[in-house]
């Protein structure tokens, strides 16, 4: 591989390869060996290095623990037939972050030190890509404000780091869904299109009480009159309603960018799928599942691809889903996002890079 950016490599001492089973891979439990970091000070990203996974040592007064600085993305990699890896869209996760970063008053990463941190660390861990079947290599970069610092402002200081954990098929079952209109994701103004840490602080709770009474995920409602769906869970959230997929919007600032959501989005334009970014309304949902109008209604997200949705309540009343056919939207959006990751269906919008 070319490499343009120049920087420090320590190798562990000893890999964890050996003594990790791949055919039981608990999500984001296994770690791979190394890390990339850089440390921003003075106005630049410095002392950039790629050093075995390890504990960091942090001052109790760090400011991102008390006040949030923080935030993330998520992307995967794929080993395909030849041994190649293969990372779908990372220059779309760069943008993301710095879209985050602004929001957050944190500072933006180059793209060389993301694309070049990201590909020699996956580069140096290539055997930590999982071959079997399904399975992938989850990438976390993320960045937090580093200054010992209890007074509430802006960090001075931050970390970015990128770590990797190979997953194994993560194929979700069917699940079930509870419409919230109690509390609220996000509201306009505030820190929903971000991918920042207290935004997922934030919805526990309420998932938490979902989960007691019997359902998997939320479906996120608008804060202001929870009339409107906005995402599932932490994946945005599609329906097809007489033919038509209807998805949020972005425009409110309330929606996660999703890459997921964009991609079948794209995918569905290609194959002349009607496609409408607009909130559909609580009554509309009910209204097309009373019918029997809804045809499908899944997430979109990295760590599932399609999150298949086969119950959905709606104030004290539970909806089942028809069974889909073979040949239902999602499962042809799927089956071609896979074909592509691993390498075995043409990439005609580029979306992947190869190492
Ligand atoms: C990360 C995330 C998504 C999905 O984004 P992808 O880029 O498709 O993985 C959707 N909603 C929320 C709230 C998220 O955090």
């Amino acid at each position: 591989m070319k490499t343009s950016l120049a920087f420090p490599v320590k190798k562990i001492a000893t890999s964890k390869l050996s003594e990790t089973d791949f055919s039981n891979l608990v999500f984001g439990k296994t770690i791979s060996d190394h890390m990339f970091v850089a440390d921003y000070k003075d106005g630049d990203w410095t002392d950039l290095r790629i050093e075995p996974y390890s504990p960091l040592q942090l001052n109790p007064s760090n400011a991102a623990l008390h006040y949030g600085q923080s935030i993330f993305e998520g992307l995967k990699g794929y080993k395909n037939e030849e041994g190649e890896v293969i990372i779908f869209r990372p220059d779309a996760n760069w943008r993301r972050m710095n879209e985050s970063a602004e929001r957050m008053c944190m500072p933006s990463i180059p793209e060389e030190i993301f694309m070049e941190g990201l590909t020699q660390l996956i580069d140096l861990d290539r055997e930590w890509v999982p071959t079997a079947k399904g399975a992938s290599l989850y990438i976390r970069p993320f960045m937090f404000a580093t200054d010992d610092y209890i007074g509430v402002k802006p960090s001075d200081t931050y970390k970015f780091i990128i770590f990797t954990c190979p997953v194994g098929n993560y194929y979700s079952k069917p699940v079930s869904v509870k419409v919230e209109t109690k509390f609220t994701r996000a509201t306009e103004g505030g820190t929903g299109a971000a991918k920042t840490a207290g935004n997922y602080a934030a919805s526990l709770y309420p998932a938490l009480q979902a989960q007691k009474a019997g359902y998997d995920q939320l479906l996120w409602t608008d804060g202001k009159s929870h009339s409107q769906i906005e995402e599932s869970g932490t994946m945005n959230v599609m329906f097809k309603i007489n033919g038509t997929i209807i998805t949020a919007p972005t425009h409110t600032g309330t929606i996660l960018k999703g890459i997921t959501r964009e991609s079948v989005i794209q995918l569905a334009k290609d194959w002349n799928q009607p496609v409408e970014e607009r909130f559909l309304t609580v009554s509309e949902l009910k209204e097309a599942l009373e019918k029997g109008e809804l045809e499908e209604a899944f997430g979109t997200g990295t760590a599932a691809t399609i999150a298949h949705i086969r119950l959905i309540h709606i104030e004290g009343k539970d909806y089942e889903l028809p069974e889909k056919p073979a040949d239902a939207f999602s499962h042809r959006v799927l089956a071609e996002l896979d074909g592509i990751k691993y390498g075995t269906t043409p990439d005609p919008h580029q979306w992947i890079i190869k190492l």
